[in-house]
């Protein structure tokens, strides 16, 4: 994962143009990615596609000829959406132009200007510091044209059409944690998933933010309707403990099934209500569509002192942190998977559970957490409890419930209550 995520680092991104397509074509090797193009200047809701952008070179020259802000050094160095521009400027008349982070005076800030024309350069403050009193020779070689908005899709199909969106951005440059990590975390994802039999299906989204959720769901009502559960994948490669995000509606089953993970891994997290800004999240559950998506990070965006600037590097990832936000997604998924409601066979008193090998004690103080799994499971499956729930009210983990209630299954115990219908009552 962190291997994808040094390839993707040079790349320069942006809401439309070819480092989209260029990044997408990279994810195409690990899996399928159908890309699609929107044209520049369609209605898409209340916004429109805006033109494309793309950039070949920029810089600042000093009279000497010496390049004194270089866009082939680092992406970041140009406002990202910036107009062509050249031309021979004072320092004076630069100035408005030229970005800096005084309070992180050796980092580049990360600056875009999509929505209003501008052009700029964004430098660290030691850089800015160091510029003199010249002539110098301003150089954006970008365009902005009729074009396209570029997104890629990877959908799984599943045993329902019932679907699980997981969504990232694709249109950051030269930025590591935000959000290279969630494109390879959703990446790796995809691929494992595929590898395994599915009950929902899947659609991975790798949009540009915002602009590229709400042309998504403007051209996909229909997919957007069959979502049951979703997660926006972002900042997730640092080394900071786990931050859920909760959808609009605050108890949808993924909000309970990210909560269950999380408090079951023996690591920090916290639970955040539901805000509408953010990520992509703010498209999902506009409420319009009021979709159950929640947004999975580790540090928190605009809260790590790194956060749109250099300094979310390849350095700022780490492999470890990417491989547990794998494995906390796939736990995540497994919960959903087999989250499913059942009924007890034999609801009046306590089945035998010895006579059918199903009561397994070592002789020991309690009953171990098998045999008190089963009784949780036994006693709450009354068509109204999903397992979660049970896991839940039992402060058990989902798997162990899970792995119980199968058994009790095959004992002739348990029944799925969804086959049968009607609850208990
Ligand atoms: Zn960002």
């Amino acid at each position: 994962m962190h291997d994808l995520v040094a390839e993707l680092y040079p790349i320069c991104r942006s809401i439309t143009g070819n480092g989209v397509r260029q990044t997408l074509g990279i994810l195409e090797r690990h899996i399928p990615v159908a890309t699609f193009e929107v044209p520049s200047g369609t209605s898409v809701y209340d916004w429109t596609v805006p033109k494309e952008w793309n950039i070949r070179d920029a810089y600042v020259k000093s009279s000497r000829g010496e390049r004194v802000i270089d866009f082939h050094e680092c992406n970041l160095h140009v406002l990202n959406y910036s107009t062509p521009v050249r031309a021979k400027l004072t320092l004076e008349e630069l100035r408005p132009h030229l970005f800096s982070a005084p309070e992180h005076p050796a980092w580049i800030p990360y600056r875009t200007s999509y929505y209003k024309e501008a052009w700029g350069f964004c430098l660290s403050q030691d850089q800015l510091s160091r510029l003199d009193e010249d002539e110098y020779e301003v150089c954006i070689d970008s365009e902005l044209t009729d074009g396209h908005l570029t997104y890629g899709e990877c959908f799984l199909p599943g045993e329902t059409a019932d679907e699980i969106l997981v969504s990232c951005h694709v249109c950051h440059p030269s930025l590591c944690n935000d959000n290279l990590s969630g494109i390879s975390v959703a990446v790796f994802l995809a691929k494992e998933l595929l590898t395994r039999e599915r009950r929902y299906s899947y659609r991975f989204l790798f949009i540009p933010g915002t602009i590229g959720a709400i042309a998504w769901l403007a051209r996909n009502e229909a997919a957007a309707a069959r979502i049951r559960h979703g997660l926006v994948l972002t900042c997730v490669g640092d080394a900071g403990g786990f931050h859920y995000k909760k959808s609009r509606r605050g108890d949808a089953e993924i909000d309970r099934a990210v909560a269950h993970v999380l408090r079951h891994q023996n690591d920090p997290y916290e639970i955040q209500e539901f805000s509408p800004y953010g990520y992509d999240e703010r498209q999902f559950c506009s409420p319009g569509f009021d979709l159950p998506v929640g947004c999975l990070m580790r540090s928190v965006w605009g809260q790590f002192p790194q956060y749109h600037t250099s300094a979310d590097d390849l350095s700022f990832v780490l492999p470890a942190a990417l491989a547990a936000s794998l494995h906390t997604c796939l736990d995540v998924v497994d919960v959903l998977e087999h989250n499913r409601t059942y009924r007890n066979t034999n609801p009046y008193c306590e089945p035998a559970l010895g006579r059918r090998g199903l009561y397994r004690t070592t002789g020991g103080p309690g009953i171990g957490d098998e045999n008190l799994a089963r009784l949780w499971v036994l006693n709450l499956a009354d068509g109204r409890h999903t397992l979660l729930d049970i896991a839940d009210r039992a402060g058990m983990n989902f798997m162990l419930i899970h792995r119980v209630a199968s058994e009790l299954t095959e004992h002739g115990l348990l029944q799925d209550a969804a086959a049968r219908g009607a609850p208990v009552s």
